[in-house]
């Protein structure tokens, strides 16, 4: 099949009802289809249907942002920390590289602070309530770049 761009409006929360994420007020959400723009789980449901459709669509965390990984929790000498003002829920980049992970900080004591490289949403069975706004054929520039030009596309 070719690839299409699918906009969308979106309400995210946990399987425990926690509201994490919607695009209502917003523009739709706009992605090209077939390059892993957004999770598998949600992607195969959405291509499916037709503008103005609405479903629920449960997506286990498997199929979402995988399982939470123990080895990505690391605990560390305090002074490690970049700098002194470090609080528990800050983010910060484990390197230079721009693929360097993303460590949070999830617990800080006298002496050590615990680092945790997981996805905020590893672990977590998502439930997205959609709302299908568009759908049109991608554009060979769009093929080209690998990304949908409208909505929150670049440019
Ligand atoms: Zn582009």
């Amino acid at each position: 099949m070719a690839s299409q761009v699918i906009s969308f409006h979106y309400t995210l929360t946990s399987r425990a009802g926690e509201q994490l994420d919607f695009s209502r007020g917003q523009e739709p959400f706009s992605f090209l289809t077939e390059k892993k723009q957004i999770i598998p789980g949600l992607e195969k449901e959405l291509l499916g249907m037709k503008p103005g459709d609405k479903r629920q669509i449960a997506v286990a965390a498997k199929e979402a942002y995988g399982s939470r990984r123990d080895e990505l929790v690391v605990r560390v000498p305090r002074e490690k920390l970049p700098g002194s003002e470090v609080k528990v829920g800050d983010r910060f980049r484990g390197g230079p590289e721009d693929d360097a992970p993303v460590f949070r900080v999830s617990e800080i004591s006298e002496s050590e602070a615990t680092l945790d490289a997981n996805h905020p949403l590893a672990g977590v069975d998502l439930v997205f309530d959609v709302e299908i706004v568009a759908t049109r054929a991608a554009t060979p520039e769009e093929i080209q770049h690998g990304h949908a030009h409208d909505g929150h596309g670049h440019h």
